[in-house]
């Protein structure tokens, strides 16, 4: 028999009706043959509610409390939603998430989850019962079996983690909306359903995503190999297919406690071609990867840093045969750029460099945990090294180093991050996927502000210090920029470094920042809270030329100006004007042929 874990969110359970169609649905699975582990969250906005309770006694109830006031809400949907398998003649038992023993760390309103425990829920399906969990709770490890959450939006993860736990061949989430879309509906009423995405392109596409499907349980789902589905519970529809590469006998004890990092990857077969003060306009990026792209060159990292008033740099690496052709193709394009804004070429540099490495830090466990860059820069700067370029995503962080460095970043990396030596690998690592599409999804942000610190000494230890200390102030940075150009300062090079924070944390960054600019002798700090973030992410894009410049292109049609550009393996994101965000949305989605005619129902 086939072991499946359903998971049911509020509004699939949100009435009397609901929970007695989702039974039938229950009841279905089973006399197909499966065996069925269902987790349910609390009806409606149960949980809202709540928590507005709270607030009316308290402004500022203790986590524990709060556990125990929120832990409620599920119990009530386990224990009528068996009842309502119970009349249609399906036996089934309620279990909380200390019945289950779903252990999680004592910490009150985000514990993670540590283990499993599968015995009382083996029992009861031996017995022909189906299992109703209650999910997003659990039972601390210590003697006082505290009840916990795991945060807003975790039974998902609670259904992930199950799953894992049982080896369920599939966890199908059910949800009100027919599975993920290639982009926010909302906003661009064309977005398809897309029929499969895999873990890591969820990861990437975390602020498309995760309203659906929690960053956690997509993680969880990677490290274990779990099959996902995520579909309605209205209609029986197929939903989206989420995809992880399976896994062998991965450890189920400490099951959430993974490392933030958890590889290491390097690739010295790269060169850098920088450009430096090439002009500040819409269309410039486009022109350039276009030119290189109809060359059949393919280039990786791509960055674009902020510009000083009319000029940017763009620096991006290729493969070393290829550094050459880039050469050219850029020198030879470089006059056009300049001529169509009446500036002289000779400004223009063009530098290439072969003698470089590329590092790259990896792991879904750095979503939401401030500091994971900062740590790495800060121990490459304990080692001396310095850094040349640096580029982010949702769950990479890659740097751009000597070549010379290579040896002792790794080792030094590998160290501070606790990485074993199989973890390591020469990149790219990621397959070439050649049937995946170069695009699977495109999310807009448009929450972040843009964060520039101006003249940064140009030694090691410079962004560590600013990470650590964004860090220390419990921060998330997204992308990271750190400028190609060195402008002397008062005698010394210096760099301009940018990033993205979310909006409601750039006062407390520009705050933060400016406690030590005097000291470490940086020039201004500034903040942007107009920009609009574009990402486009698919794991066929790599080893496919093109996609990048197709994203310019496509903006600079409609004329609106790039200010940073940043990209990993499988993404590359856009800083626009916060204005244009939306438009860009839909241009970019159209661009990937990504719209579709089929109409996708939405909830209202
Ligand atoms: N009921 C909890 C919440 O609203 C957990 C969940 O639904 O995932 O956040
Ligand atoms: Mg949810």
């Amino acid at each position: 028999m086939t072991m499946i874990v359903q998971k049911y969110g509020g509004t699939s359970v949100g009435s009397v009706e609901r929970i007695q169609a989702v039974a039938k649905r229950i009841y279905k699975r089973v006399q197909a043959g499966n065996r069925l582990v269902v987790v349910v969250s609390a009806m409606g906005k149960t949980t809202d509610t709540l928590v507005k309770l709270a607030n009316e006694i308290s402004s500022n109830p203790s986590r524990r409390e709060m556990d125990m006031l929120l832990s409620t809400g599920e119990q009530v949907t386990i224990a009528l939603l068996s009842m309502a398998l119970q009349e249609l003649g399906q036996p089934a038992v309620s279990l909380t998430g200390a019945q289950v023993g779903i252990v999680t760390e004592a910490e009150h309103s985000r514990a993670r989850i540590l283990e499993i425990k599968t015995e009382r829920i083996e029992k009861h399906l031996d017995q022909g019962q189906v299992i109703v969990v209650a999910g997003f709770q659990g039972v601390s490890e210590s003697r006082e079996l505290e009840i916990t959450t795991l945060g807003r939006g975790g039974s998902d993860t609670s259904a992930v983690a199950i799953a894992a736990a049982l080896k369920a061949s599939c966890c199908e989430i059910y949800t009100d909306v027919p599975g993920i879309l290639t982009t926010d509906p909302r906003i661009v009423p064309e977005a398809q359903l897309m029929p499969e995405v895999t873990s890591d392109e969820m990861l990437e596409l975390a602020s498309l995503g995760a309203k659906v499907l929690h960053p956690r349980a997509v993680e969880i789902a990677k490290n274990y190999g779990v099959p996902l589905v995520v579909r309605s519970s209205w209609t029986d529809e197929p939903g989206t297919k989420v995809t992880s590469v399976a896994v062998d006998n991965r450890p189920l004890l400490d099951l959430e406690i993974t490392n933030a990092v958890d590889g290491v990857e390097f690739d010295l077969d790269q060169a850098r071609v920088a450009m430096l003060h090439i002009p500040d306009r819409p269309g410039v990026a486009a022109k350039l990867f276009g030119e290189i792209a109809s060359h059949n060159v393919d280039v990786d990292l791509i960055i674009q840093s902020i510009h000083d008033g009319n000029s940017n740099d763009i620096a991006f690496t290729v493969t070393e045969k290829d550094a050459d052709q880039a050469q050219k193709i850029v020198a030879a394009i470089a006059p056009t750029l300049c001529e169509e804004v009446g500036q002289t070429a000779d400004d223009v540099m063009v530098k290439t460099s072969s003698d470089i490495a590329k590092i790259t830090i990896s792991g879904a466990g750095m979503i939401g945990r401030p500091g994971i860059a900062a740590t790495m820069f800060q121990s490459l700067a304990d080692a001396g090294i310095n850094i040349e370029m640096i580029s982010t995503s949702e769950v990479k962080v890659s740097c751009v180093i000597q070549q010379a460095d290579r040896d002792q970043a790794i080792a030094t990396l590998c160290d501070v991050f606790e990485i074993a030596s199989s973890a390591l690998t020469a990149s790219p690592t990621a397959q070439a996927q050649t049937e995946a599409p170069a695009v699977r999804g495109i999310a807009l942000d448009l929450k972040q502000a843009q964060l520039a610190i101006r003249h940064v000494p140009d030694a090691p230890g410079m962004a560590a210090k600013i990470f650590t200390l964004l860090a220390q102030q419990n921060i998330s940075v997204d992308m990271i920029i750190q400028s190609q150009r060195c402008r002397v300062r008062n005698g010394i090079n210096t760099r301009d470094i940018a990033c993205t924070v979310a909006q409601s944390d750039a006062e407390a960054a520009r705050l933060a920042l400016s406690g030590i600019a005097e000291q470490l002798d940086f020039g201004e700090i500034e903040v942007n809270p107009a920009i609009a973030k574009v990402s486009v992410v698919g794991s066929g894009m790599i080893g496919a030329p093109g996609i990048a410049a197709k994203l310019f292109q496509a903006l600079a049609d409609d004329n609106i100006n790039i200010q940073m550009i940043t990209t990993s393996e499988i993404k590359i994101s856009c800083v626009v004007p916060e204005e244009q965000g939306k438009e860009a949305l839909q241009l970019v989605h159209k661009a990937f042929d990504l719209a579709g005619e089929a109409k996708v129902e939405m909830p209202a």
